[in-house]
């Protein structure tokens, strides 16, 4: 493998601005380099995710690896101390915005795909580049998936070079109280939706959520609150919205995480109505993707094959991968949260550089992620 080219390519891919729903360059930059590579086939699906593959000499498992390819975008550019699109290298780091978040993986995971033997491995590696990530984890990714097939996926989120089995999931829940509009200098005419939702939030508080061995505690954030009218000119409030960040358990379903609210914030005798909030986004190829935002965790014991396939995988290339579970929320909340195939993370940086000032991640990560992607794949698809 030329490290020196992938870590060239992993700053190529920062210099090129691939914020949400606008991916089409990184993309055509990311399609560029597979094809110098050799990849077998590569293709752009309908939401504009690419999707490369390699075949081995005969038949076997299909082993994925995705890597999203949008980031956040940069709200305070004069904090950060390098161009976030200069994919400079300085010290032992290499800084800019996607460097952990994942343009580095995916560098890693093209250039281990595309130095692998193909006479020593059975089935088939495909690497895929998804987009809209940032904006609904796993919604690009399902129309992956349901065209590749895959018997495992790796997603190269940031691991810390660790083997992670789990992830906690995500859902906002929207809440809505309705009252009754009057003029504020005669309040007993009118009922205050604001204050109906501020007796519903303090119930919210005292719910008890669910723990996992494993993921920790589930959670509950208030994200924001609005009313209307707004501005409230000498008006009471007829209406207010909240919504929830709930960080989600393996195991809690869109009925299981409702009901444990209603069951608590109706003591208060306050009527308001809850639901899972909907997404829509466009993909820059104009396609609108939409979807509950519910984004279910997931977990594989430590003894799954692909756990145990994946550590060997990674010995042998000298790094001592620990066991652990994502945090935050990726694309494996479809793959494995709601498809249900055998799925681990594993990729270079860590859940606390990303989306920061400064992003960045060490070379020496980024050239021990594509050793380590060479040595899982080999280790799934090898022949002997
Ligand atoms: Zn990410």
């Amino acid at each position: 493998m030329n490290i020196d080219s992938c870590i060239a390519f992993a700053q190529d891919l920062i210099r090129i601005s691939s914020m949400s729903g606008k991916e089409k360059t990184i993309i055509e930059r990311l399609i560029a380099e597979m094809r110098i590579l050799g990849f077998d086939d590569i293709r752009v699906d309908e939401n504009g995710s690419s999707i490369g593959t390699i075949r081995g000499k005969g038949k076997g498992s299909t082993l994925l690896l995705d890597g999203h390819c949008d980031t956040v975008e940069i709200t305070n550019p004069s904090d950060w101390s390098f161009n976030p699109f200069g994919g400079e290298i300085h010290g032992e780091n290499l800084y800019g915005r996607g460097a952990a978040d994942m343009k580095c993986a995916l560098a890693a995971m093209i250039y281990a795909a595309g130095s692998i033997d193909r006479s020593q491995l059975v089935g088939s590696v495909v690497i895929s580049a998804t987009v809209v990530e940032e904006l609904m984890e796993g919604i690009s990714f399902k129309t992956v998936v349901d065209s590749v097939k895959p018997d495992f996926v790796i997603i190269g989120e940031a691991t810390d070079l660790n083997v992670n089995r789990a992830g906690r999931g995500r859902a906002e829940i929207k809440i809505v109280t309705t009252g009754k509009s009057a003029h504020s200098s005669s309040p007993h005419l009118g009922v205050n939706a604001v204050n109906m939702m501020a007796k519903i939030i303090q119930s919210i508080e005292k719910v008890e959520l669910p723990m996992d061995e494993f993921l920790g505690k589930a959670q509950m954030v208030l994200t924001d609150i609005i009313s209307e009218p707004y501005p409230g000119y000498s008006v009471i409030p007829n209406k207010c919205i909240s919504t929830y960040d709930r960080r989600l358990l393996p195991g809690e379903t869109n009925d299981s995480v409702i009901n444990m609210i209603l069951a608590d914030p109706s003591k208060t005798n306050v009527p308001f109505s809850i639901s899972i909030e909907q997404g829509e986004h466009q993909t820059y190829t104009g396609r609108i993707l939409k979807g509950e935002k519910f984004f279910p965790a997931w977990s594989f014991p430590e003894n799954h094959e692909l756990v145990q396939n994946a550590i060997k995988g990674l010995i042998q290339t000298g790094l001592s991968p620990l066991v652990s579970g994502y945090q935050f929320c990726t694309n494996a909340a479809y793959c494995a949260g709601v498809a249900g195939i055998p799925t681990i993370g594993f990729g270079p940086g860590t859940e606390g550089s990303a989306h920061i000032v400064n992003e960045f991640i060490p070379v020496s990560d980024l050239r021990a992620a594509a050793f380590g992607y060479k040595g899982i794949i080999e280790s799934i698809l090898s022949t002997q």
